[in-house]
């Protein structure tokens, strides 16, 4: 059996593993931030890495399920093995049944734990024994959202800003309360003063980050007048956020469509289901009324505002009239773009102990055919757009196709074009010629 090895070379390679969410992604960032200064830099290949850090999503079995099978395929790669870390949710949900259940793992650390990484690195270096940090940080003044600016660098002419940690709702299905604990907000200035960091760094777009985004508030500061502060403190062009929850988009909000320029036209508004009765099961707070309200308010304040949601089918109990309210709900209120996913059973769930009654195929049945409807009113949607001139901030160029170029319409819309080298991180403006369901296609416009 290989010997675990806790030397460390000087010119470390590491190498991180990211599965889920925004949030993921961006404390990914800052994992890789905390460590270049040890001495490390990245690798984008882990039989290269000295240290392989896996950072976790717990949210359905499938993404629980895949981190293992990569974390086992590390431990059994041929040669010297890497020191192995586990972070993120799952790694916060299973803890120290991690190491018994991989022994090979040096490193557990928790979301709220990133800070804490240079110390539990030191302990594995010196005390040559595993290291273990889970626990949830739920105030304010112990919380540490590391907003240490190197790590905050660009990946182009965007950004995520953390403006706050954890959830105080308690959705049946949902196990994030449970990993990412309770909400802790930001200070606005610190938020504005990454923002303008950012500005000075050639970012164009900020991205807010929250689990439930909208229900932010700090210092008698609401999610609204953070936005407004932002506006108006910094140079930022375009303001987007995610994730909101539908029952904390209040009047504020909706004014701040209605006259923030920089607040780009686009809300994401997971719905989850369209039947009040399986809405109720699942404590969303809100029924398909008081969302149809919002809906309406929105496009009162913005009438061009394009609307995206979230939708999970075959929830516990989920019978065929209730999965039809969905469809129809969703074929009423016309929405712009959809992310579906099966019901998967989170344990420490409270849904976790109702049955999973929906068989599987019914289940991939369902996604199915709510995809299907979805597809056909997007298309439908992006349709309206040909022929418009879209501004769009461009983010890269298209890898295979030479000369040709994607960004983002303020809409949220993905827009492919021709275009010469030098337009990544422009706003330019693109006559929409093509509409897919998932994306438009269009010409440089010089008017
Ligand atoms: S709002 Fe509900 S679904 Fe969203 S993170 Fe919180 S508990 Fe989960």
């Amino acid at each position: 059996m290989r010997k675990k090895d806790y030397g460390l070379r000087v010119n470390k390679l590491f190498h991180i593993k990211t599965f889920g969410c925004q949030m993921n992604e961006h404390d990914s960032l800052k994992i890789s931030a905390l460590i270049k200064p040890l001495g490390f830099e990245e690798t984008a290949d882990p039989l290269q890495a000295d240290l392989v850090l896996f950072n976790t999503c717990t949210v359905r079995q499938k993404a629980h399920d895949k981190a293992f099978s990569e974390i086992g395929k590390v431990i059994a790669a041929e040669g010297k093995r890497p020191l192995i870390g586990v972070c993120g949710c799952m790694a916060q949900e299973e803890g120290v049944k991690l190491l018994h259940r991989f022994p090979e793992i040096n490193l557990v650390f928790g979301p709220d734990q990133i800070y804490k990484l240079p110390e539990l690195l030191e302990i594995v270096e010196k005390e040559k024994r595993p290291a273990i940090a889970t626990e949830l940080i739920n105030s304010a003044e112990d919380y540490h959202f590391l907003d240490t600016l190197e790590a905050t660098r660009l990946n182009g002419p965007t950004a995520y800003v953390t403006i706050m940690k954890g959830c105080n709702s308690h959705c049946s299905y949902c196990i994030v309360p449970k990993v990412r604990g309770t909400e802790v907000c930001r200070p606005a200035r610190d938020i504005i003063r990454e923002t303008e960091f950012l500005v000075e760094k050639g970012c164009k777009e900020v991205t807010l980050l929250g689990q439930t985004v909208n229900s932010y508030c700090n210092d008698g500061v609401s999610f609204a007048e953070l936005i407004a502060l932002i506006s108006k403190n910094t140079g930022v062009a375009r303001i987007r956020f995610t994730s909101p929850h539908p029952k904390d988009v209040k009047d504020d909000l909706i004014e701040e469509y209605g006259q923030n320029p920089k607040l780009c036209p686009h809300i994401h508004m997971p719905l989850q289901s369209g039947s009040d009765a399986v809405l109720k099961r699942m404590r969303r707070a809100y029924n398909t009324t008081t969302y149809s309200a919002k809906i309406e308010k929105l496009r009162a304040a913005r009438p061009d505002i394009a609307i995206s949601t979230d939708m999970i089918v075959g929830f516990p109990g989920e019978s065929d009239a209730e999965f039809q309210q969905s469809l129809d709900f969703i074929k009423g209120i016309g929405l712009d773009a959809m992310y579906a996913f099966k019901y998967s059973p989170r344990p420490d769930t409270e849904a976790f102990g109702m049955a999973d009654d929906v068989a599987r195929e019914k289940k991939e049945e369902r996604l199915q055919r709510l995809l299907d409807l979805q597809n056909n009113l997007s298309k439908s949607k992006n349709e309206t757009r040909i022929g418009l001139v879209e501004e769009v901030l461009v983010e890269g160029a298209d890898k295979k196709k030479r000369g040709r170029f994607c960004g983002r319409s303020s809409h949220n819309r993905i827009v492919n074009f021709a275009g010469q080298e030098g337009l990544i991180g422009a706003i330019v403006k693109v006559k929409i010629t093509k509409a897919y369901s998932n994306s438009l296609e269009g010409e440089l416009w010089k008017n």
